[in-house]
């Protein structure tokens, strides 16, 4: 099997060379789509000769003709391939990413449909679970969209609250996941920390008494007095941080619309020492990934 090319790297110059038009996309497309072989969509057959246009596949036996963005995330773009090239490659590596108004300004589009868009590369943005979160972890929650001053427990109205879990590492901070949730139930917590968190972590909560009964299934689970947040000092600046970044670009307030935003958040934040690979990455992702139908 040829191997496929690979673009690495955050230069703009580059990426400019690599990618110059929607053909140099939709190939790289297809060979990421059917990089471990050909498996036609309708009937499973594997041979194919050349389809109607530039990169199509045409099964032989039912005589599907098949786009290389056919059950992806690109799927009916309303863009060319090569603007939402770009749109990735500005999201990715960006540190701040990129609004949709700034989206809409730079490439000439409506903002709802940037918005589309970038919903999607969101959606392929979310943890894919498989590497939870190793050593010490501070776990802690907060809200967003709203005044700060809020008992401790649960969401009301506009504001969202925000379960946080970050790797403490010598010298510094490590990886983190975030995660919308209704209440700061043990029952929440213990889900967020399943999916995110590996259960031989020390993890390091404060005295919310929603932690109490995960210590059986987090064996290692330490509840310290916050003292004021100075034994949380890095997860604090953590949730600035984010509290700052969503302050400047988001508008809407539903929890998908968090999530979003939070995942976008981590996924370069997670990434920030392999910053060559999240481009390609995430791309693979939005072509593995089923289309997602906007209504
Ligand atoms: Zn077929």
């Amino acid at each position: 099997m040829e191997k496929r090319g690979i673009f690495a790297g955050v230069n703009s110059i580059k990426f400019n060379q690599f990618f110059k038009t929607d053909e140099d996309c939709i190939k790289y497309i297809a060979e990421i789509k059917w990089e471990e072989g050909y498996n036609c969509k309708r009937c499973g057959n594997k041979k194919f000769i050349k389809g109607s246009k530039l990169y199509f596949r045409r099964c032989l036996k039912c005589k599907y003709d098949e786009s290389p963005t056919a059950g992806t995330m690109f799927d009916k773009v309303k863009f060319s391939l090569l603007i939402a090239f770009h749109i990735v490659f500005k999201i990715v590596t960006k540190k701040k990413g990129m609004s949709t108004l700034e989206l809409s300004r730079e490439f000439q589009l409506r903002q709802m449909t940037c918005w589309g868009f970038k919903w999607k590369i969101q959606k392929a943005m979310a943890s894919s679970l498989t590497n939870p979160l190793q050593g010490t972890v501070h776990v802690d929650e907060f809200f967003v969209g709203g005044p700060e001053e809020q008992k401790r427990g649960r969401a009301k109205g506009d504001k969202k609250l925000v379960v946080l879990a970050l790797e403490i590492i010598e010298n510094g901070v490590g990886r983190a996941y975030a995660e919308v949730i209704e209440h700061a139930s043990s029952k929440e917590l213990g889900l967020f920390l399943k999916k995110h968190v590996s259960k031989d972590a020390t993890v390091i909560a404060d005295q919310w008494t929603g932690y109490t009964p995960l210590k059986k299934e987090f064996s290692k689970l330490e509840q310290v007095a916050s003292d004021s947040g100075k034994n949380f000092n890095d997860i604090h600046l953590h949730i600035m941080n984010i509290k700052g970044w969503l302050r400047g670009i988001h508008h809407h307030c539903s929890k998908e619309h968090i999530q979003g935003y939070l995942n976008e958040y981590h996924y370069r934040y997670n990434r920030c020492n392999h910053m060559g690979s999240m481009f390609d990455l995430l791309i693979k992702r939005m072509v593995e990934n089923s289309p997602i139908r906007l209504n």
